[in-house]
């Protein structure tokens, strides 16, 4: 039976993106319809998205928005069926999602992303020509309150979920802009959106919310621990029964080394000699030495949640074990200088690009051998997806969806044939560096490598069997 879901969302690829939630919002979508499933996506009308867009008549026209007129638009892109919240006073402005040119939080950020939840509630109502979803389905805290302002309301309401994309990011915002919100007085408490004194966006969405998800097991055990919890763990712990992990698929159609246009040659897991030229390649692009041994790859933020402070600290003795690097990523100016500081020690065997190169990452994880990714949390990830589609070995961290995503190539797993890659724990220099190593030295075994890098490559990494899993939440959540 078919069934319709409206998914709020501050940002949806291709149209806008910031991160992973980006490629989920935009993906996830196009994998249910196999399910018959019908998502209709509401987006905020950044002006990247209205530009985006063919002209249309406004479907909805909410006359006072959090201070001004507002309109949605309901268009079709790229197979995506969109409502976009057309609010020139909150959202036509220069600078990114959440932040102004400068790098500030819009200071109405709290206004813009209730208006949002607000506009989603009032759709998931029928305010729509009497569209009624079965499902809302809210990502992130951006699109927290949606199921909060949903649980005030008195009339049949449709079934919520929450999904959380990074616990690190929460929307707390001062208890004055309460009264604004419209929400009743009842809401101000420990089982509305109070959270210490201050209003939780996140807080609310996930007391309110009928199910929460997060995209991957190991997260959503992790979030219910001190360490791994900012502060919600206790909130969520109470909701554990319906707290489920469901890890992120990618887009196996543009990312496929044997139809990549921008890789030097194509190849797949039959056939992976082709490979070799683009290792090739990418020594010509960094200008490394070419010499036998293999090259370790990272493609990332460079921040301390990736743990890449710890990589620029090894790179010496990464050098001195043999393996040549490359690395392609920007962010704390700390570890970027680190970087360049070790590429200029060892400029013929460190290569590093400081900037975002969509290219690039193509040809890294199809010209590298391995890919680091030494996360200290790691939600779910999807450089190391990328890495299995490619064979660019993933070495990383035993955390979040890191751990869901690799099989370690442990003796057992080593014996069973199903190794995918190299885990390491707990996240600190000496055990990065040893699994360096323990990698080095399985690529020096040859055979064994290649035989991994074809496994890796056959791994399923596509949306559809995760699609299949909000399939099954949604249709329990609407059978009660
Ligand atoms: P996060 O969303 O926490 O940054 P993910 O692994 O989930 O980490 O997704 C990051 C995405 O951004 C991946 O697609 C990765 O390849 C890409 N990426 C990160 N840094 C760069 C960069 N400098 N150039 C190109 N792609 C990058």
């Amino acid at each position: 039976m078919s069934l319709d879901v409206l998914s709020v969302a501050s940002e949806a690829f291709p149209l806008i993106k910031t991160g992973g939630l980006a490629d989920v919002a935009g993906a996830l979508p196009l994998a249910l319809k196999a399910q018959d499933i019908r998502t209709r996506t509401l987006l905020p009308g950044y002006p990247s998205v209205l530009a985006a867009l063919d002209p249309t008549h406004a479907a909805l026209r909410i006359p006072d928005l959090f201070g001004g007129p507002a309109y949605v638009l309901a268009v079709e892109v790229n197979g995506l069926d969109l409502l976009v919240l057309d609010a020139p006073h909150l959202f036509d402005r220069p600078g990114g999602p959440y932040q102004m040119p400068g790098g500030y939080d819009h200071p109405d950020n709290w206004a813009r992303f209730a208006a949002l939840s607000r506009a989603g509630a009032e759709i998931a109502m029928g305010a729509l020509d009497g569209w009624r979803p079965a499902i809302v389905h809210a990502h992130d805290w951006q699109a927290a309150l949606t199921p909060v302002y949903l649980a005030v309301t008195n009339a049949p309401r449709p079934r919520t979920v929450v999904t959380i994309h990074n616990l690190a990011f929460q929307g707390n915002f001062s208890s004055s802009i309460f009264p604004a919100l419209g929400l009743p007085p009842t809401a101000w408490s420990i089982e509305g959106v109070e959270y210490y004194g201050n209003v939780g966006y996140l807080k609310g969405g996930l007391h309110a919310a009928d199910a929460i998800t997060t995209v991957s097991p190991t997260y959503a055990r992790e979030i219910l621990t001190p360490a791994g919890g900012m502060g919600l763990e206790g909130l969520l712990a109470g909701r554990a029964s319906q707290l489920h992990g469901i890890v992120n698929g990618i887009d196996v159609d543009v990312w496929n080394p044997a139809t990549d246009a921008v890789i030097a040659e194509r190849y797949s897991a039959q056939d992976l000699k082709p490979r070799r030229h683009d290792k090739s390649a990418l020594e010509g692009e960094f200008g490394l030495r070419r010499e036998a041994g293999p090259i370790f790859a990272v493609v990332s933020r460079l921040t301390w949640q990736k743990g890449l402070d710890l990589v620029a600290a090894a790179c010496d003795e990464i050098v001195a074990s043999g393996i040549r690097l490359v690395v392609v990523g920007s962010g704390d100016p700390e570890i970027e200088d680190a970087f360049r500081a070790a590429h200029n020690r060892h400029p013929d065997r460190i290569g590093v690009r400081i900037g975002y190169d969509e290219v690039l990452s193509h040809r890294v994880q199809a010209g590298a051998d391995a890919l680091i990714i030494p996360s200290r949390f790691e939600p779910c990830g999807l450089t190391q997806l990328y890495g299995l589609r490619y064979g660019c070995i993933p070495i990383v961290s035993r955390v979040g969806g890191l751990a869901d995503t690799v099989i370690d190539a442990n003796f057992a797993a080593s014996t069973a044939g199903v190794a995918t890659g190299i885990i390491f724990s707990p996240v600190d220099e000496e055990n990065l560096i040893a699994a360096l190593k323990r990698a080095k030295g399985l690529y020096d075994e040859g055979a064994p490598w290649q035989k991994m890098q074809a496994r890796a490559m056959n791994t399923d990494v596509s949306w559809s069997a995760s699609a299949a899993l909000y399939a099954d939440l949604y249709r329990e959540l609407t059978k009660e």
